[in-house]
């Protein structure tokens, strides 16, 4: 097509030359003209076109030469033209190329991108569904079990009106915090924010544990409390902090599964001025090296049936509100998980 184009601008260009150029340019009026359009042919065309207008170019100025009865062109003349012709196709051919490649690694990276849009996407649904499932499914654990003692309980010939009564309250209990959850989960899909207001961070604790270990059955665990009494007061969002020892107390327990001796251990220590340390300590077997390094990262878990998001959501959680969390080895060969949250009015250290 450029080829084409450059062809017919040189013929015109010839045309003109015959016609009146040549009077004022003289013998070299084919020459001078021809590169305009071996230049066009190069910059627009790249490397052939710019050859074959070369070509064209020698052919005409040969054939104009002729027929001004000026002679021909000389080898020399030829090579010289031939040479200058081939560099400005090499030239026009290396742009081509340049644009080329800019072209397809520009089209590449456009693909990659909506690849990775898409691919983030598709992560923070399903970890907003993973983690909406695994929060509902402990109220609803829960839920089930008070219902199942309180059917029970009604099954016997005297019925303990009383204890069915506190296990049917604590099931509506229940239920409401599953309606909390996915009240929270639209609020925040909705604003990306947090409610965080004053709370007592052992009375959390202790009613986190309570839905936990209602929900599984004490099944022989100790539970034991070591809150530092000067420094209860934290801001918090109280569901969601909830959620993290939740999950920290199922992980705990799941881990003692089986072993001779079961307690889990829970406390608060103010570490630093306005940071209250929490922690969740178990006599479990500790954490296995194969998730040591990787144990706050989504959708890794050491259990068969696993979906490895608690750790992560409970760490995004607590690193919304501010604070860390990590895991150590203890004493008695068991895990301890660690979380820090800012003390209400930034507290002094106490003692
Ligand atoms: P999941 O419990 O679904 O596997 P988590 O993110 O809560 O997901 O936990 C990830 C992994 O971390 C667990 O599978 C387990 O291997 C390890 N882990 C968590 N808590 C403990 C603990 N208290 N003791 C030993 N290992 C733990």
């Amino acid at each position: 097509m450029w080829t084409f184009l450059s062809a017919v601008g040189l013929g015109g260009l010839v045309v003109l030359s015959r016609l009146t150029l040549q009077e004022t340019l003289g013998a070299n009026a084919p020459f001078l003209l021809a590169w305009p359009g071996i230049i066009l042919a190069a910059f627009v065309g790249g490397f052939w076109p710019a050859v074959v207008v070369t070509t064209l170019s020698i052919a005409v100025a040969q054939w104009v030469l002729l027929d001004g009865g000026a002679g021909t062109l000389g080898p020399g003349a030829i090579a010289i033209f031939a040479a200058f012709g081939l560099v400005f196709a090499f030239a026009g051919g290396m742009r081509k190329r340049g644009i080329r490649r800019a072209r397809a690694y520009a089209e590449r990276l456009a693909e990659l991108q909506a690849q990775m849009v898409q691919v983030s996407r598709l992560n923070a649904m399903g970890e907003m569904a993973g983690s909406l499932a695994h929060e509902l499914n402990q109220p609803l654990t829960a839920i089930a079990n008070y219902l199942n003692a309180a059917e029970q309980l009604l099954a016997r010939e005297e019925v303990p009106a009383v204890r069915v009564g506190e296990l049917v309250r604590k099931a509506g209990d229940q239920a409401v915090r599953a309606g909390q959850i996915v009240g929270r989960v639209r609020a925040s899909v909705d604003r990306g924010e947090i409610a965080i207001a004053q709370e007592s961070a052992s009375g959390m604790v202790q009613e986190a544990v309570e839905v936990a270990l209602g929900g599984q059955g004490r099944d022989g665990v100790v539970v034991r409390y070591d809150f530092d009494r000067g420094a209860d007061r934290v801001m918090a969002d109280r569901i969601q902090v909830q959620q993290v020892v939740l999950n920290l107390v199922r992980n705990a327990v799941e881990a003692m599964a089986g072993r001779p001796r079961r307690e889990l251990r829970l406390g608060s220590r103010a570490i630093e001025p306005g940071v209250l340390q929490v922690h969740v300590a178990d006599t479990g077997p500790g954490i296995s090296p194969q998730v040591a390094d990787r144990l706050f990262q989504p959708f890794v878990s050491g259990k068969p049936d696993g979906m490895g998001v608690g750790l992560s959501i409970s760490r995004n959680i607590i690193e919304a509100h501010g604070g860390r969390m990590w895991a150590e080895a203890n004493d008695d060969g068991g895990a301890t998980f660690h979380f820090t949250l800012k003390r209400s009015g930034g507290g002094e250290l106490q003692g």
